[in-house]
C-alpha cells in the first residue's frame, strides 16, 4: 500500500525561520521530506506509524534487506 505523498504529518516552524518547517516528530525539513515516507527519520513516529498501518515508502523501488524497521528503539 502507497500513498505518492506523505505530507498529512505535523509540522513546525524553524525557529526564526518563517518560511521552514519541519517534520514535529523526527525535525527533518520538509524540503528534505519532500512528501516521501523514507524522507523521515526511521526513527520518526509518522513514519513508524504509517509503516505499522502498511505504508510504504515511495521511491525505493527494492526495500533495503539490511532496513528493519522492528529494530528501531
Ligand atoms: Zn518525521
Amino acid at each position: 500500500m502507497k500513498k505518492p505523498y506523505y505530507i498529512d504529518f505535523p509540522q513546525e516552524h524553524f525557529e526564526g525561520q518563517m518560511h521552514r518547517y519541519r517534520c514535529v516528530s523526527c525535525q527533518e525539513e520538509t524540503t528534505t521530506i519532500n512528501g516521501r515516507l523514507e524522507g523521515h527519520l526511521p526513527t520518526c513516529t509518522y513514519r513508524l506509524k504509517l509503516e505499522k498501518a502498511g505504508y510504504e515508502a515511495v521511491g525505493c523501488s527494492e526495500k533495503p534487506a539490511s532496513n528493519d524497521a522492528d529494530d528501531f528503539d
